[in-house]
């Protein structure tokens, strides 16, 4: 199998751009949702909490339980809710506030904007009546941007919209409660952060995804991908490799065939203009389920170590690059 090394160094650089950003390392939460953007869920909770992280986001009980040993306090973003000291669960509709046990603490997510879930701004006053009179511990109030990555008008309505969010709480009587909005596009462009926490997933990861137009933070990328040499040939010319025999050699070549796949997470889509990797290695023919072939012998390769180069090449975005990495992948920390 292909392997994953984590580049700690490159982590703890960016966590401390992270934190110039915030004033404090104690307002960032690391977002570990889906093993931790394919970096490794365990791996990255407990060098996240030996940095001094404090705070942690999941994407459900599952997760939570893995990560809660390493942290103060765990954002369980979805599914089931239960009374816990260290786990907190948003709430994104009504009706999850009616269906949550008295003593749980909850975070109320709030729609400004995005459309997705989160209670409607001009429900958050039944909200907040229906979380006392449900007897929940209410610890935080969140909302999240649609659009904070592209230069336009769509970050500061959502903002003002949540201001007054945090006014309707105070003057419903909540106190200590945690107010957040930023994720890492919005922490990224921020001048002037006054929010109790960000919710950071990607830039920890190394990736800035703005639009160009923003003066650009310096991040590097934690993970990169590597695979194991199976087996070497010599092509002939005329001689074709793979599926469907796509790749047919013009002259002799010396080809290996490496451990790594679409079962891997790597995808095969876009075969038809073929990958070629930062060492300038261009994958011959298909991606196989299990192997892909290159022009070399080396005894291993490295298939990635910026999944922004890879995002480009298949027409998608860093996030789903490494998110899409299978979690069996053994991974490493350099
Ligand atoms: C995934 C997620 C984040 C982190 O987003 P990034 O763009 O990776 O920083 C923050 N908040 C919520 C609610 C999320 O689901």
């Amino acid at each position: 199998m292909a392997f994953i090394h984590i580049n700690k160094q490159n982590f703890y650089h960016n966590l401390n751009q992270i934190a110039l950003k915030t004033g404090a390392v104690d307002k960032i939460a690391i977002v570990l949702k889906d093993n931790a953007y394919g970096h490794g869920l365990v791996l990255i909770a407990k060098l996240a909490s030996e940095f001094g992280i404090k705070h942690a986001v999941v994407r459900d009980l599952r997760e939570a339980k893995e990560v809660k040993s390493f942290f103060d306090t765990v954002l369980v973003l979805a599914g089931e809710r239960e009374v816990d000291e260290v786990c907190s669960f948003a709430l994104n509709s009504l009706a999850d506030i009616a269906n949550t046990a008295k003593g749980t603490k909850v975070e109320l997510k709030v729609d400004t904007g995005m459309h997705r879930n989160g209670i409607p701004c001009n429900k958050v006053d039944e909200a907040l009546a229906l979380i006392q009179a449900q007897g929940l511990d209410l610890v935080g109030v969140m909302t999240h941007y649609r659009a904070a990555d592209i230069l336009s008008a769509e970050y500061f309505w959502q903002s003002k919209r949540f201001e007054t969010v945090k006014n309707q709480v105070e003057a419903a009587g909540f106190r200590g409660v945690r107010m957040h909005s930023h994720n890492s596009a919005a922490i990224l462009r921020t001048q002037h952060f006054d929010e109790d926490l960000v919710r950071v997933g990607i830039a920890a990861y190394g990736y800035n995804e703005l639009d160009d137009c923003f003066a650009p933070m310096q991040l590097k990328p934690v993970l990169s991908l590597h695979a194991k040499k199976v087996s070497s040939i010599h092509l002939q010319a005329n001689e074709s490799i793979g599926y469907a025999a796509t790749f047919t050699a013009t002259r002799p070549m010396q080809v290996s065939t490496y451990n790594i796949g679409y079962g891997d997470g790597w995808l095969r889509a876009c075969s038809d203009v073929p990958y070629t990797t930062e060492e300038g290695l261009t994958v011959l023919g298909r991606v196989s389920m299990d192997l892909m072939s290159f022009e070399t012998s080396q005894e291993e390769i490295c298939i990635l170590s910026n999944a922004q180069v890879a995002a480009k090449h298949f027409n998608t975005i860093s996030y789903e690059i490494v998110t899409a990495l299978n979690s069996d992948i053994p991974r490493y920390i350099i």
